[in-house]
Order: structure tokens, then sequence, then C-alpha cells
């Protein structure tokens, strides 16, 4: 099938709703594009519906990715012992030769491998704009379109180059002035406030190290004045703190809370090094996290103190972060990362697999404003879905569907509808030729790294 049709009836599957049921052999209506029934045993009327036999399967939310930078999935595998600080000044230079085809291709590569991971939502942090890029918020918003994915892209920035005490060089980065007036066009010209919205802006700053605090302070005015979200990265590594320590006297959580970035509309990637009176300052405010393990890992940034957050009231989301930092930006990966990671520190009980599914899927939609609308199987809500095959010789012994899919090897993707349509089928992405893109990936990555000399 290569097109939504009116209705589609998935029968036979474990149904897992993260809202606390699950039905062995369950089912799920959707009509439109919207999820009309899910309760136990075959589905009451069939009439007129495509009818998927999920039998052997299990039947989740589409999971939702709350942190990345898609155009970084054509410059994969480069810096990859470098600490966060040296793998940016090795990247740097090659992220400024990017233009619109460099970050439409490699958006297109990293959209189609999000999907194949269960992920029907995503968001982008893009903060690189070349004064000769041409349209790059455009390109990857295209590709989103293409790819089929629910998209919620945020209008980056960085204003603090080297010359200035910031880590980017100089010519990577624009002028305040621009930036703002750059960030109201794009809420204008693409924000969709609706509720089905396939497409919301956010205003994103990058990180201590690399804006003003006036930017922060005026993204922030900005945003809340377009009704729009606030994202940047946060206390990601022991050199960030060590950075705002010695520039502003204070913890980068201090630092940007006294800037007022704190709140439901704002939510921050990574927070790994966060003292009690952060925890207590995101939890209470209710301010968001994307918690990204995987990134976190191979970049030796530490461990995000993930129970202790939601504890304090903290809504927490997973990501996958960018693609130059997790070579893999598997989605599902990141839900089983964010068990063994919260166990590594805190022990058995420290994050169950229910709960990190739910994270993976409500808690993102929670994180990006989306949560009446999306991340869990509720009649009424958008039908974002995940069909994952579980009977194969992988699996089909493994006594927990869920631990199966968390804890288990990845399995094959059934089915991955995104607002009621088929985007992945039988473990392919059916809107875009994989081995195309792939080639033009390659092609990207040899021109960008040799530009860069
Ligand atoms: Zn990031």
């Amino acid at each position: 099938m290569d097109r939504a049709v009116d209705r589609i009836v998935i029968e036979g599957a474990h149904v897992v709703t993260v809202t606390g049921q699950e039905f062995a052999g369950g089912h799920v209506v959707v009509e439109g594009n919207r999820i009309t029934a899910v309760g136990p045993g075959p589905a009451p009327d069939r009439a007129g519906a495509r009818v998927v036999d999920a039998r052997g399967c299990l039947l989740t939310p589409g999971l939702v990715n709350t942190h990345h930078h898609l155009y970084q999935w054509v410059t994969r595998g480069l810096a990859v012992d470098a600490t966060l600080f040296e793998w940016l000044t090795t990247l740097y230079p090659v992220w400024a030769g990017i233009d619109e085809h460099a970050v439409h291709t490699g958006a297109t590569g990293a959209l189609a491998a999000l999907a194949r991971s269960g992920c029907t939502t995503t968001t982008d942090h893009h903060y690189v704009f070349p004064r000769e890029g041409g349209d790059v918020l455009g390109a990857e918003i295209r590709a989103a379109a293409e790819v089929g994915l629910r998209f919620h892209p945020t209008r980056g920035s960085m204003d603090l180059g080297r010359s200035a005490g910031g880590l980017p060089p100089d010519h990577v980065v624009e002028d305040t002035a621009t930036i703002l007036a750059a960030s109201a066009d794009a809420v204008a010209r693409w924000h969709d406030p609706s509720p089905d919205s396939m497409l919301r802006i956010a205003l994103a700053p990058c990180s201590p190290f690399s804006v003003t605090g006036d930017l922060m302070r005026e993204s922030a005015a900005l945003a809340r004045e377009l009704g729009v979200r606030l994202h940047t990265h946060l206390a990601e590594t022991a050199d960030e703190e060590d950075f705002c320590r010695e520039r502003f006297g204070c913890t980068p959580t201090e630092y940007v809370a006294d800037l007022g970035w704190t709140g439901s509309d704002v939510w921050f990637a990574h927070t790994v090094h966060l003292d009690d009176a952060a925890v207590k300052t995101i939890g209470t405010s209710g301010t968001g996290v994307a918690h990204c393990p995987t990134s976190n890992g191979r970049l030796g940034a530490g461990i995000a103190r993930v129970r202790d957050l939601l504890d304090a009231g903290a809504r927490v989301g997973l990501g996958v972060d960018g693609a130059a930092s997790n070579e893999g930006t598997s989605l599902l990966e990141e839900v089983k990362h964010a068990v063994l990671f919260a166990r590594a520190v805190g022990g058995p009980t420290a994050l169950g697999v229910r709960r990190a599914l739910e994270l993976g899927t409500l808690g993102g939609a929670q994180v990006l404003g989306r949560a009446a609308e999306i991340g869990s199987i509720e009649p009424g809500k958008l039908a974002d879905l995940a069909v994952w095959r579980l009977d194969g010789p992988l699996h089909a012994d493994v006594a927990d569907p869920v631990a199966a899919l968390v804890l288990g090897a990845p399995p094959p993707l059934e089915l991955l509808l995104v607002n009621g349509r088929p985007v992945v089928e039988a473990g392919e992405v059916r809107t875009v030729d994989g081995a195309a893109v792939a080639a033009a990936c390659a092609d990207v990555h040899r021109t960008l790294v040799a530009k860069a000399g």
C-alpha cells in the first residue's frame, strides 16, 4: 500500500498503549489520520478496512525523537575518539560547507533511518546557516515532508564566535539581529499550531559556549510572543560547566534560568552535569529534557540523572542527537540505552522497560507539547503507530514482548503509520528510494570533507 486509506484495522498484536493498558491479541482501528478504537480481541467492525494481520507482533505508539541535527548524517564517522570540544572544533569547518543540497540529502538519509527505528515524530536542531548556503531550514522541511514524518524543526543559531570568546569559528556564526529576524520569518512561513499539525517550529540558540546572553534572552521573548517553544543544549559536558563558571560565575542551569529559560515551553538537550539545585530547578519548573544516552556515551560526556529528574517532576523524552555523535541514530536503541545507563548508575529499579518505552513515546510528546495528540494509543489521538515483528528467531521465545522490544535485538518493523499513512512496511521505507539516498549521502560527505581541506 503506498497511500493512506480511510480505514485500517490492525488485529492480533500485543497492544501496549503506554497509558497502563496492554491487550494480548488486541486491535486498533484507524480512520483517516486518527485512532478510533483500541481494545482486546478482534475489531468489532472491519467493513471497508484494510486489515493488517499483526499476530506475532507488538503494537506501540510511534517513537518521538526530541533532539537531533539531521544534516550531520553526511558528516558521520569523524573525530570518533574525541571529547565534545575537540569533536566540535574538528567538525565546524566541515559543517561550514553545507548548503541546501547537502542538508536536503543528509536530512533525507537521517529521517529514513529514524523511520526504520520506529520514529514517527522528530524534532531537529539546525544551527549552521552559511551565508552562501541558501534556504537550509526549508531544505530539511522539504525532506521531512517527502519521508513523511511529523516534524518539529527548530531555527537554531550561533552568535558567539571565537574572537568574542566562544567556541565556533567566526565564519559559522551570524549576528544577533539577523538570527532574530530569521527566527520570526521561520515561524511565519512554516509553523502550524493546529492539533493535526505535521510541522511546528521552535527557536533554539545552540549552547552557552556558542551564543550570547542577549540572544538567549531575546529568543525567549520572541518565542513567547509568537507562541512557540524554546530549545537548547545544556550541561552536556564538564568542559561546559568550566566555561560557565569561568565566564559567568555560575552553573549552566543557573545561567539559563537567569535568562528566562525555564518552564513548560522549554526543553534542554542532555542535562548530564547537574547538581541537586539544577535538578530541582528543572523539575519544579516543568522544563523538558531530551535524554540522549548513546551520544553521551559516544562523546564520553557522562550519564544524565534521569531518575532524579523524573522524581523532581521534569518531563523527560529521548533523543538520538546528531548523527555525527551517534552514527546509528536508532531511536529504539535510545530506549534500551536509557534503561541500561539508568540501571548502571542507579541500580536495578532505576528505570523499568515499560517506563523507558513511555519516555520514548508519551514522554517525548510531553516535551514537544503534543501529549494531547500523539505519544499513546488512545481513541481520538493521531494515528502514529509502530508494529514490531516479534515472531522471528531472535524474539519468538522471549516471554515478555515489551522486554523483547526494549532489551532484545532491534526487531523488524512490520508497519509504521504516521498520521494514518504507511511510511515503513515489511522493514522498508516506502516513501523514498533507500539505495539512491545512500549514494547521494556518500557523495555529499566526500564533497564536504574535501571542501574543509
Ligand atoms: Zn545536539
